[in-house]
């Protein structure tokens, strides 16, 4: 099974496609996850996408198309994956779509996770995620054990620096621009499917295993 995870940043497509990647024993594959790493590695893609995500702007297509198939072309994507922020573009689905087609695949769902604008900026300063393995949480709604430490490394949470909400804002024009497109595109295809973003996690969660199956 391959999926798309839509939805603006703070929707919780993170959350739910960790979910997702548990039940259907399929990888959960971050672009955003992957980018974090390769800064933190001090990699030559880290330092070149950081300037980037610190502006709230988009990776430029050439580098995250790349990062992305290289990553799904791996032994343990065989079977599918869920991609989750990834495509971010029209071009970056276009580029997907054609080295599926190329393979004789293609995407089986493309799930929107709708959330209107102004329950983003409060998700967002309330989002805090492990320095060291990317888990994420939130202070009201997902709130770990113990204030400030990760339930599965026990390492320290902290805010994004794309999460102040000055970035915020900027990001969800970005998502209006150029991602918000990709409805439309999906749609089009045949495989868009919506669920409310608004409600408890888990009930986000249940209706997206009633899509599934
Ligand atoms: P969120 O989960 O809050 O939406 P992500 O972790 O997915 O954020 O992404 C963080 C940042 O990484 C984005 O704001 C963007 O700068 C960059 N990024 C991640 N995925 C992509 C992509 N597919 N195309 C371009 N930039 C990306
Ligand atoms: P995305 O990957 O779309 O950027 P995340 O999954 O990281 O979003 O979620 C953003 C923030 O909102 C996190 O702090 C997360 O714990 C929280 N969150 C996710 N889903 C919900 C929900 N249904 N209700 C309330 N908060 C949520
Ligand atoms: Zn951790």
């Amino acid at each position: 099974m391959k999926l798309i995870m839509l939805g603006a940043p703070g929707a919780g497509k993170g959350t739910q496609a960790k979910m997702i990647a548990e039940k259907y024993s399929i990888p959960h594959v971050s672009t955003g996850d992957i980018f974090r790493a390769n800064i933190k590695n001090g990699t030559e893609l880290g330092i070149e996408a950081k300037k980037y995500m610190d502006q709230g702007q988009l990776v430029p297509d050439e580098l995250t198309v790349k990062i992305l198939l290289d990553r799904v072309a791996q032994e343990d994507c065989k079977n599918g994956y869920v991609l989750d922020g990834f495509p971010r573009t029209i071009p970056q689905a276009e580029v997907l779509d054609n080295a599926l087609t190329e393979l004789g695949d293609k995407v089986d769902f493309a799930i929107n996770v709708d959330v209107p604008d102004e329950n983003i900026i409060g998700r967002m300063g309330g989002r805090r995620a492990c320095v060291k393995c990317g888990a994420t949480y939130h202070v009201v709604y997902n709130a770990p054990k113990t204030e400030g430490v990760c339930d599965a490394c026990g390492d320290k949470l902290i805010l994004r620096a794309d999460d102040e909400p000055e970035t915020v804002k900027k990001r969800l024009n970005v998502y209006h621009e150029q991602t918000q497109p990709l409805i439309e595109y999906y749609g089009n295809k045949g495989i868009l499917k919506e669920v409310d973003g608004t409600v408890d996690m888990k009930d986000v969660f249940a209706a997206i295993c009633d899509i599934l199956g």
